[in-house]
């Protein structure tokens, strides 16, 4: 569901003209970690003309919409795109009536597959909101996150160059020559933050995550913050997403790209 939500409207068009494009971009997903034939579990296939692929043994097809939203939607596949990516990137709720006229497809139509795009939409947020509390419980799994993102090719000394180090027990890490130690959070949005890095954390997702730009006051009372703290720390997270170009998205995958980008502009 990713692609509905992050990227703007000129870009969708530009990469969805056609029903091919379509298919292309859903086979892509769909194999690929390669092709496995649901049938006989063979790994061998041919590639049909609209994307299809048959197995090699069993001569079995799968299209490339099969389990997929887009399976044997009644209108092309390329209008069932634009349809799932007005519903996903809208913050209103769009009614069946002005869906079905805008495309000019059935009413009945229209409704059935706007239930199918808004429940695979819960299921998705759910799933991110669960794996995000799951795998955020503590401040230390905030650092143990931060630290294996920021030195994921090795650590290497800000001060010095040296790539050798000592990991403290809040992760921060001591470099062996000039013993100048970085902590997890430094060059990152939760550098010094007036709260906790797990609560941190946790406005970051809501803020990134929220279809609406949620207000300074409602994350203070929230999360039990000063006005003046949340206000500052929700401009960090916007102005990271800003220059990560991102839409407001779901789950850790917008984390690691913050995360990313506020260290970028560190090291300009
Ligand atoms: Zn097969
Ligand atoms: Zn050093």
């Amino acid at each position: 569901m990713d692609i509905f939500k992050t990227q703007n409207r000129l870009e969708f068009s530009e990469r969805f003209k056609t029903d091919f494009d379509c298919k292309e971009y859903l086979s892509e997903m769909k194999w690929k970690d390669g092709f496995k034939c649901v049938k006989c579990g063979h790994g061998g296939s041919q590639v049909r003309k609209d994307l299809a692929r048959t197995c090699n043994i069993c001569r079995h097809t799968e299209s490339a919409t099969a389990n997929t939203l887009f399976h044997k939607v009644k209108f092309g596949v390329r209008k069932a795109f634009v349809i799932c990516y007005e519903i996903a990137s809208s913050s209103e709720r769009l009614s069946v009536r002005y869906i079905s006229v805008r495309h000019g497809i059935h009413y009945s139509n229209a409704r059935l597959f706007m239930q199918k795009v808004r429940k695979a939409m819960d299921i998705f947020k759910a799933q991110n909101h669960l794996e995000f509390s799951e795998r955020f419980k503590t401040d230390f799994d905030c650092r143990e996150y931060l630290s294996e993102l920021k030195w994921k090719d090795g650590f290497k000394c800000v001060k010095c160059g040296h790539g050798g180090s000592q990991v403290r027990k809040d992760l921060a890490r001591t470099c062996k020559n000039c013993s100048h130690t970085e902590s997890a959070t430094a060059n990152t949005l939760f550098h010094k933050v007036k709260f906790s890095v797990r609560k941190a954390f946790v406005i970051c997702q809501e803020t990134a995550s929220s279809s609406e730009r949620l207000s300074v006051s409602y994350m203070a009372v929230r999360h039990g913050v000063h006005y003046n703290t949340a206000r500052l720390f929700m401009h960090k997270v916007r102005k990271a997403m800003e220059s990560s170009g991102k839409h407001p998205t779901d789950g850790t995958v917008v984390m690691d790209e913050l995360v990313l980008v506020s260290n970028l502009k560190k090291e300009r």
